[in-house]
């Protein structure tokens, strides 16, 4: 199932979300409906959060993109990461240019470490504390700020988000167009 994502603006995106335990409801579908949205969104990431959801559950996925087809590959990496925490930040800090399923439209260079510490359970709740670097490091401190009720808007520069302010209206107001469903804001 395809779940309708939320837009910066809406309350649930400024949450604090809960951890899970196993007990969690259909735990096993809400993973696979998230990874069908994310695909189905051309993300590479989803927080649960973004399909209103206040829970810390992540599903991150990687598929080589054919530009000349316009099509995606099979998917090559995939990683949920249920209640997780980065324990330490490691590496360089480096920028990267960000978008987001929830702030569409808005795509901005921003600052982060290129690799975290990290300990989170998988799909098996079986518990992993690792280093990870590059591209997944990247998406799953973006992710993890969205378990805090961070976008990747707050960590721009004043000036920069200053510069970005009615962009980021449209989006609070609902005027932007998107490929995939987005719930509409509360009026
Ligand atoms: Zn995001």
């Amino acid at each position: 199932m395809i779940y309708p994502i939320i837009g910066l603006g809406h309350p649930t995106l400024r949450k604090v979300a809960q951890p899970i335990d196993k007990d969690y409801p259909e735990l096993d579908k809400l993973i696979a409906d998230m990874y069908e949205t994310m695909y189905n969104a051309d993300g590479v990431g989803l927080a649960a959060p973004q399909i209103d959801l206040s829970i810390r559950l992540v599903v991150i996925g990687f598929r080589p993109y054919d530009e000349k087809t316009d099509t995606y590959g099979p998917v090559a990496e995939e990683h949920t990461l249920i209640n997780p925490e980065i324990l330490e930040f490691i590496g360089e800090k480096e920028y990267f240019n960000e978008g987001c399923l929830s702030v569409p439209d808005i795509h901005e260079d921003v600052l982060r470490n290129e690799g975290v510490r990290i300990r989170y359970y998988d799909e098996k709740w079986v518990l992993h504390e690792e280093e990870i670097h590059g591209l997944f490091a990247r998406v799953a401190q973006h992710e993890c700020d969205h378990l805090d009720g961070k976008v990747f808007t707050d960590r721009l520069s004043p000036l920069r988000r200053a510069m970005l302010k009615r962009k980021i209206n449209d989006v609070v107001a609902g005027r932007v167009r998107t490929h995939y469903r987005m719930k509409a804001p509360k009026k």
